[in-house]
């Protein structure tokens, strides 16, 4: 074999042909992903250990991750009654001995009995009969070639795959720090660098590799955290930018006074209305059956205002589940539609759209506004009569599911698109929307899932944010509590006592499987259940995803009439439903659900000033089950939920594969450097304001990488 002939040239170079490295390994660290030099560079390590300072075996108690270093002094395989191998090996450092062990593994045997130097182990120290032992641990071979100086370091440790080992990918960083680390180029000039306190690249890349000591390493690892949101972070404060240059409509709100536009005319005329004299905000008070919270006035203030502006508003109004966020889009539509313009708003589910449609009719109807509804399942009749509807302009309001109302509908003069629940949908949806106007309309997002503040910044990071963060008033705390599955018949009993009163009641079905004609199954089991067996007297309804449209209208229209005692149902019901005197749901399965997803799903009840009640039933036993439910059960707070949603299951399970492409970082952590993320968020915010075109040279590399990074988001979206 000879040895490569090309040279590696610059940072983009293949790693093969990096000093040291050769095609072998290159096929090794190709498994990890790594293909360019600077990938190498970039691959930081997982984690690392203070090896200057190991402990000695006979110090090394039950219950700690540690890393010990000593000699194997016997290998000894034993098949179990499985047809496995159970491997242990005897491991001594002169002050004591303990039992590395693994299950399965046998090529670790001659791996272990071929060596001669010593061996570094790493995992969670166990009490094993007379001796302490790590099971499963990671391990190292300390060769006798190694330099035993380099082993006495803080080592970084990287996370691998079969058949590469921490001595490859250390080899070929170590070769790639002492070629190429004088190519990388620092991207952020020395003033940004002195004002936000950051290391330079090269500094920060040696740093994070091969630490001097933990001080420097947590600088160097703030400095990449940094620069990786900051890449992020710009990119979407150009958009932003973008968009706020883009003309949009300027809706004549001020100069309104509650005009009413003739039937038939899609324009404003100067001076419809005055004659009555009525502000906006006076219609808005007969619309509404109560007073808006001071947080509804102030959201709805802020969304007036962009919506005067002559640039399209791009806007999310978060609010907890019953901050009354229908009101808020209700205020809004109002505004377009006085100004003479369509609005449309949009929901996940034809339930959630149903149910849209009905509350705003109820509001809209007084006031002459003409509505209509666009769901999938309508008949091929009813979809042509909405549609001219839309199409004549005889509609003013549209409402419908997502997926309807962006397939083929053709506003006339659409002025304002409302998305409900958009943390199920993709970002780049708002912009195929867009195209659906004339013009440019307004764009609303609202969303009842609590997002904690870091994931908003980067899902959403090119909106403008409006927080209804208070509850209208005489709402009382659901209490919830987290039964047994001994105890369902008290439970059951608790409901129908509940019932009894006048009450009504959710049954929530268990999520078998992600599979909608199972989840169907589970539901009727359980309705056929109670309606024959523990609630054989009451009126039990049943509701699930397969239903047809039109029944699924008719229970839920039956529910809030009252001619149905106890609804059994699946998670359709997670969204929006509003029925106020349903007060009591159970939850069967409740592990099943995400945190956020058992807050939704608690939010259908505690809607009026009964005291309301949330049973979550499971037998879960592990300590996950019991932190989730134990969150539930202690709070109500949906942005306290959401932390912890986040911390338990991370951003990318939580949000939902769709989105998760944001949020792909390689070394940043949305939950413990969420300072950092502000800060870069910030530097974004201010940079452009300074520059807006980062015209000037000395910001030309942050143009360049945050131009990237919307290349590379526009291929995760299309692919
Ligand atoms: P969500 O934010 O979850 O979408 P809704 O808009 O469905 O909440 O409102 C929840 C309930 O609170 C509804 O029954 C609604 O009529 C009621 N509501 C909203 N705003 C107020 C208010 N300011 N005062 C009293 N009730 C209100
Ligand atoms: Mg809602």
């Amino acid at each position: 074999m000879s040895a490569p002939t090309t040279v590696a040239k610059s940072l983009d170079s293949e790693v093969q042909f990096l000093k040291g490295v050769g095609p072998e390994l290159a096929k090794k660290l190709s498994k990890l992903g790594l293909r360019t030099i600077a990938d190498v560079l970039r691959y930081y390590p997982r984690r690392y250990e203070d090896r200057s300072n190991l402990p000695p075996i006979s110090k090394v108690r039950p219950g700690q991750f540690v890393t010990v270093r000593g000699r194997i002094q016997s290998v000894e395989g034993r098949p179990t009654r499985g047809g496995k191998v159970i491997l242990k090996a005897m491991l001594g450092d002169g002050t004591g001995m303990m039992h590395l062990v693994w299950f399965n593994q046998p090529w670790i045997k001659r791996k272990l009995e071929s060596h001669h130097g010593e061996v570094i182990a790493y995992g969670m120290a166990k009490e094993s009969g007379w001796t302490i032992e790590l099971s499963s641990p990671e391990f190292e071979l300390i060769g006798e070639d190694d330099d035993a100086e380099a082993f006495a370091r803080i080592v970084p440790i990287y996370a691998l795959v079969e058949g590469v080992t921490q001595k490859m990918v250390r080899k070929a960083v170590r070769s790639a720090l002492e070629h190429f680390l004088p190519s990388v180029q620092e991207p952020f000039p020395p003033d940004f660098l002195k004002q936000h306190m950051l290391r330079p690249i090269r500094w920060s890349l040696r740093q994070i590799h091969e630490p001097e000591s933990e001080e420097f390493r947590q600088q160097a690892r703030r400095r990449l955290v940094f620069e990786e949101f900051f890449g992020l972070q710009l990119a979407l404060a150009l958009r932003r930018a973008e968009t706020e240059q883009e003309m949009g409509i300027s809706f004549p709100i001020t100069k309104l006074a509650g005009s009413i536009v003739e039937p038939g005319t899609l324009f404003v005329s100067e001076n419809i209305g005055v004659a009555r004299g009525e502000t906006l905000w006076d219609e808005v008070h007969r619309m509404l059956p109560f007073d808006l919270t001071g947080a509804q006035r102030r959201v709805i203030g802020e969304i007036w205002r962009d919506m005067e502006r002559p640039h399209p508003m791009n806007r999310l109004v978060q609010g907890d589940v019953g901050s009354g966020k229908t009101a808020v889009a209700a205020c809004a539509i109002l505004a377009a539609v006085r100004c003479g313009y369509q609005a449309a708003m949009m929901a996940p589910t034809e339930i959630l759209a149903e149910q849209h449609y009905v509350n705003l009719h109820r509001l809209f109807e007084p006031l002459g506004i003409r509505m209509t509804l666009l769901v999938g399942k309508q008949g091929a009749k009813e979809r042509k009569r909405s549609l001219d509807l839309v199409q004549s302009g005889g509609a003013q309001v549209v409402v419908g599911t997502h997926a309807v109302i962006q397939e083929g509908v053709q506003f006339p003069k659409l002025g304002l698109a409302i998305i409900d629940e958009q943390h199920r949908f993709g970002v780049l949806q708002r912009a195929a929307l867009r195209q659906k106007g004339i013009g440019n309309p307004d764009v609303l997002v609202m969303t009842a899932t609590p997002i904690p503040r870091t994931l908003t910044m980067t899902l959403y990071g090119d909106l403008d944010v409006s927080v209804i963060d208070e509850m209208p008033p005489g709402r009382r705390a659901i209490k919830t509590h987290w039964k047994r599955g001994h105890e369902r018949e008290s439970v059951y009993s608790g409901v129908r006592t509940i019932v009894e009163s006048g009450r009504q009641a959710y049954v929530v079905c268990p999520m078998i499987s992600e599979s909608e004609k199972m989840q169907t199954q589970a539901a009727v089991d359980l309705h056929y259940r109670l309606s024959n067996e523990d609630f054989a007297d009451l009126r039990v309804g049943l509701l699930h995803g397969q239903m047809k449209p039109k029944d699924k209208e008719e229970i839920m229209e039956q529910f809030r009439s009252h001619e149905i005692d106890v609804l059994v149902s699946t998670v359709v019901i997670e969204v929006g439903v509003d029925v106020a005197n349903a007060t009591v749901m159970v939850i069967e399965d409740a592990f099943r659900f995400g945190l956020s997803q058992l807050h939704q799903l608690r939010g259908r009840v505690g809607r009026g000033a009964e005291q309301s009640f949330c049973i979550l039933i499971s037998d879960a036993k592990t300590d996950e089950a019991a932190e989730r439910l134990g969150v539930i059960e202690s709070t109500v707070d949906g942005f306290r939920i959401a932390e912890e949603d986040l911390r338990i299951r991370g951003p990318g399970e939580m949000i939902g594969t769709r989105q998760s492409g944001n949020l792909d970082f390689a070394i940043g952590d949305l939950i413990s450097d969420a300072r950092t993320l502000e800060e870069a968020r910030e530097a974004a915010i201010d940079l452009l304001k300074r520059d807006p075109d980062l015209a000037d040279p000395s910001h030309a590399l942050m143009l360049q990488r945050a131009q990237d990074k919307r290349a590379e988001e526009a291929i995760v979206v299309i692919s």
